[in-house]
């Protein structure tokens, strides 16, 4: 607080965290008159969400889940059945490259566990069997959740950022903030505009470069930015990348020729949910289906270092790395309108 404001004891309109919550550095700023609480409650609730939902966390409810496996089913918190739902719903639309039942393969390749290994393609075959969304039997008459074969396990850290920055977005709306910057781990929310009513600008992150360096730059008021990148974990092992996004159709660290996506959405969960299939689906069939959800839009990087946008971005977007190239995309005419409910 500055002297200025001490001396006219005036309260605080400015509050700032750095945490670490969900397996990730957050960093939340909220202007208003109840910033501290603001974040104060969002700390504590982030922290709530990741004891249920986290894979790590013996206690939480997915871990319940994954114990049950092929056994019984466990009724687990309405939030819990909820968003599992939607991770469900994400694997249909990508038709299956979103998978939340991802996780023994991310156990087996070991990305970000430090014991890295790359496996044998035997090891690979047999752990693929035991991927499969359709798996997740969701008994909504009392919020139960079974995975139906023994050695399957949940993994939700491709979806449950988005949820947990929504989370944090009502719990800044409630206390009247109405300007803020929620960043967890680069699933970003801009609340609001800047103090001076202008836009906030969210950098793209430059999938080749260090944190930090930006291929471009979005302007957005009100929206959710989210990004997956192969850069965020991986490892080298004989002059090759192994990174953190697996294809559940081949077991292996995604090949599609994306480095990064970023989906720029009003809610979170949306983002984060197309985010991760979209990156293995390819720009091609990416940009199709982003084409064909209302109110969505999103921004890919390719392996050729091009950058494409989709329909709704181009006043909001500016390239400012002139090492990659800006391809107009075409838009997709004649797609099916998809309606995203949650
Ligand atoms: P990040 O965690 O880097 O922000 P994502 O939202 O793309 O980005 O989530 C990646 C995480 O999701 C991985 O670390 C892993 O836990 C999990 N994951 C990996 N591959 C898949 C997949 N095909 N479907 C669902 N989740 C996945
Ligand atoms: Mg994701």
């Amino acid at each position: 607080m500055s002297w200025l404001q001490s001396f006219f004891n005036i309260k605080s309109t400015y509050a700032q965290r750095k945490a670490y919550a969900l397996g990730t550095i957050i960093q939340l700023r909220a202007y208003g008159r109840k910033s501290e609480k603001a974040i104060e409650e969002a700390v504590t609730r982030l922290n709530q969400i990741d004891d249920k939902m986290s894979y790590f966390k013996e206690d939480s409810e997915i871990s319940k889940i994954n114990k049950a496996a092929g056994v019984s089913p466990q009724v687990v918190s309405e939030e819990t059945f909820l968003l599992l739902n939607t991770a469900v719903k994400y694997s249909e639309l990508s038709q299956g490259a979103f998978d939340p039942t991802i996780r023994p393969l991310v156990n087996l390749w070991g990305i970000g566990s430090g014991f890295e290994d790359v496996p044998t393609k035997e090891e690979i075959d047999t752990t693929l069997k035991l991927i499969n969304y359709e798996d997740i039997i969701l008994d909504k008459s009392n919020n139960s959740v079974l995975l139906k074969t023994k050695g399957q396990s949940l993994d939700l850290g491709g979806i449950a950022k988005g949820y947990a920055t929504d989370a944090v977005k009502n719990i800044f709306i409630r206390n009247n903030i109405k300007s803020g910057l929620i960043d967890l781990g680069g699933n970003i929310y801009a609340l609001g505009g800047k103090q001076d009513g202008t836009p906030w600008r969210v950098g793209i992150q430059d999938p080749y470069a260090p944190r930090g360096g930006y291929i471009g730059v979005v302007t957005v008021k009100d929206k959710s930015v989210v990004t997956s990148g192969y850069y965020e974990k991986y490892y080298i092992k004989s002059g090759r990348t192994y990174h953190h996004i697996i294809d559940p159709r081949t077991g292996y660290p995604s090949e599609s020729n994306l480095i990064s996506a970023t989906i720029i959405s009003d809610k979170s969960l949306d983002g984060d949910g197309l985010s991760t299939g979209l990156y293995i689906m390819g720009v091609t069939k990416a940009t199709k289906l982003i084409e064909a959800i209302p109110g969505v839009d999103a921004i890919f990087i390719t392996n050729a270092k091009e950058v494409y946008t989709t329909s709704g971005i181009k006043n909001i977007f500016q390239l400012t790395n002139t090492e990659y190239k800006y391809i107009n995309n075409p838009t997709s005419k004649g797609a099916e309108i998809i309606e995203i409910k949650n």
